[in-house]
C-alpha cells in the first residue's frame, strides 16, 4: 500500500454523471491527500436516503459529476502533511461532518456542528485548496458531503475520518458511519426519552429503526412506528416497535390519531422521513406539557415548516440534530466498542448486499422500499 503514497491512484469509482442516471463505473484518478488530508482505501460502503436525494437532485442542488457516498468503512491508504492522528493501516468510518477539536462547537459538550466540518452538502471540492481530488482524464468530478465513499479510494480531511477498533467487521459497523448513530443517537442524545414513555417514529427505514432501538433501550414501553410503506411493519418489530399506525389508513391527520391512541400524545417523536408534512406532523403528535419532536429528515430545499405557534406556547419542543448529536471523532469509537461488547445489534439493519459492480441495485432496493440497507462490497 506504501508504495502509492504520494502518487495518483487510478481505480474504479462509481460516478453519477447527471440527476437521477444510473451511475457509471469508470476509472477514476485520485490525487494523494493535500495537508490535512487522508486517503481511504474503501472497503465497503452503504446507501443511505441521503445519497439518493442528491443523486436525483429533484429538492437538492445538482451538483455533477459526482462520487457520491457517505456511509463505509476502510483503512488509511496515505496521509497528507500535517496528519498526526491517523497512519496508513488505521481501521476508519468517514463520517459526513467532522470535527476540528478547536471552534467553540467542538469545545461544547451540547453541540457537533463544527464551524469548520459541518455537513455542507454543496460543496465538492476540498477545504485546503478548493480543489477536487477526483479526476477522469484530467477532468474535476465533485466530491459529495466530503466523504465520497463509492470509490476504492477517496480522499477525506482528517477530522471527518474516525479511528476505530481494527478488529470491528467493517462490512458491519459501516452502517454507524451514517445511518445506525443518525437514528439511534437522535433518540438517545436529544429526544432522551425516560422509561416507560412513549415514543413515535416517523419512517422505519434504517434511520428510524436505528431511532427505534435507542428508544428500546431507554426502556420507552411504547414505540409507534408511522410509515406509509405498510411492509415495514412486520419488519419493524424486530427493532422494539410495538405498534404501528399508517397514515394512509386514515381520514384525519396523524397527529390526532396518535393523540386518540396516546391519551393526548406520545411524549417523544422522531421524524425520519424528509418529508415536511411528516416533520409537522411529528412535532404535533407530542403532548403538550412536556413533548420533545427530533426531526432527523433531510428536508426538500424549499420546504417550510408552518405549524401554530400555539403549539409552542402549551409547552412542546421541537428540535432537530445531524449525526444524532454525536461528535463524530470523539464518539464513534465507543459506539463501535457497544456492538463489539454486543450491546448493540447491526446485523438486523443489513437487508442486502451488492458487489461494487452492481451499486445500481442499491438505488432500485431503496426506491422501492425494499432494503433497510445495502452493503456494497468493493472487491
Ligand atoms: P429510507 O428511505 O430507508 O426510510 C424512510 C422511510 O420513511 C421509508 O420507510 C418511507 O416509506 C417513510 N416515509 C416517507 N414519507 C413518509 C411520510 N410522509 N410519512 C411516514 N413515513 C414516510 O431512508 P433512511 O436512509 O432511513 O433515511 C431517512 C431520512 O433521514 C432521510 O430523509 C435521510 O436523508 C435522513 N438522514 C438524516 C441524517 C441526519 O444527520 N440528520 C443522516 C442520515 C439520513
Ligand atoms: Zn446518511
Amino acid at each position: 500500500m506504501a508504495a502509492a503514497a504520494g502518487q495518483v491512484i487510478v481505480c474504479k469509482a462509481a460516478v453519477a454523471w447527471e440527476a437521477g442516471k444510473p451511475l457509471v463505473l469508470e476509472d477514476v484518478e485520485v490525487a494523494p491527500p493535500q495537508k490535512m488530508e487522508v486517503r481511504i482505501k474503501i472497503l465497503y460502503t452503504s446507501l443511505c436516503h441521503t445519497d439518493v436525494y442528491f443523486w436525483e437532485a429533484k429538492g437538492q442542488n445538482p451538483v455533477f459529476p459526482r462520487i457520491l457516498g457517505h456511509e463505509a468503512g476502510g483503512i488509511v491508504e496515505s496521509v497528507g502533511e500535517g496528519v498526526t492522528d491517523l497512519a496508513p493501516g488505521d481501521h476508519v468510518l468517514p463520517v459526513f461532518t467532522g470535527e476540528c477539536k478547536e471552534c467553540a462547537h467542538c469545545k461544547s459538550e451540547e453541540s457537533n456542528m463544527c464551524d469548520l466540518l459541518r455537513i455542507n452538502t454543496d460543496r465538492g471540492v476540498m477545504l485546503h485548496d478548493a480543489k477536487s481530488r477526483f479526476s477522469i482524464s484530467g477532468k474535476p468530478i465533485y466530491h459529495f458531503l466530503g466523504t465520497s465513499t463509492f470509490s476504492e479510494y477517496t480522499v477525506i480531511h482528517v477530522g471527518c475520518v474516525a479511528k476505530i477498533n481494527p478488529l470491528a467487521p467493517l462490512d458491519k459497523v459501516c452502517i454507524m458511519s451514517c445511518g445506525f448513530c443518525t437514528g439511534f443517537g437522535a433518540t438517545v442524545n436529544v429526544a432522551k426519552p425516560k422509561r416507560g414513555s412513549s415514543v413515535a417514529i416517523f419512517g422505519l427505514g434504517a434511520v428510524g429503526l436505528a431511532a427505534a432501538e435507542g428508544a428500546r433501550v431507554s426502556g420507552a414501553s411504547r414505540i409507534i412506528g408511522v410509515d406509509i410503506n405498510p411492509s415495514r411493519f412486520e419488519q419493524a418489530k424486530k427493532f422494539g416497535v410495538t405498534e404501528f399506525v399508517n397514515p394512509k389508513d386514515h381520514k384525519k391527520p396523524v397527529q390526532e390519531v396518535i393523540a386518540e391512541i396516546t391519551d393526548g400524545g406520545v411524549d417523544r417523536s422522531v421524524e425520519c422521513t424528509g418529508n415536511v408534512d411528516a416533520m409537522i406532523s411529528a412535532f404535533e403528535c407530542v403532548h403538550d406539557g412536556w413533548g420533545v419532536a427530533v426531526l432527523v429528515g433531510v428536508p426538500h430545499k424549499e420546504a417550510v415548516f408552518k405549524t401554530h405557534p400555539v403549539n409552542f406556547l402549551n409547552e412542546r419542543t421541537l428540535k432537530g440534530t445531524f449525526f444524532g448529536n454525536f461528535k463524530p471523532l470523539s464518539d464513534l469509537p465507543g459506539v463501535v466498542e457497544k456492538y463489539m461488547n454486543k450491546e448493540l445489534e447491526l446485523e438486523k439493519f443489513i437487508t442486502h448486499e451488492v458487489p461494487f459492480s452492481e451499486i445500481n441495485k442499491a438505488f432500485d432496493y431503496m426506491l422501492k422500499g425494499e432494503s433497510l440497507r445495502c452493503i456494497i462490497r468493493m472487491e
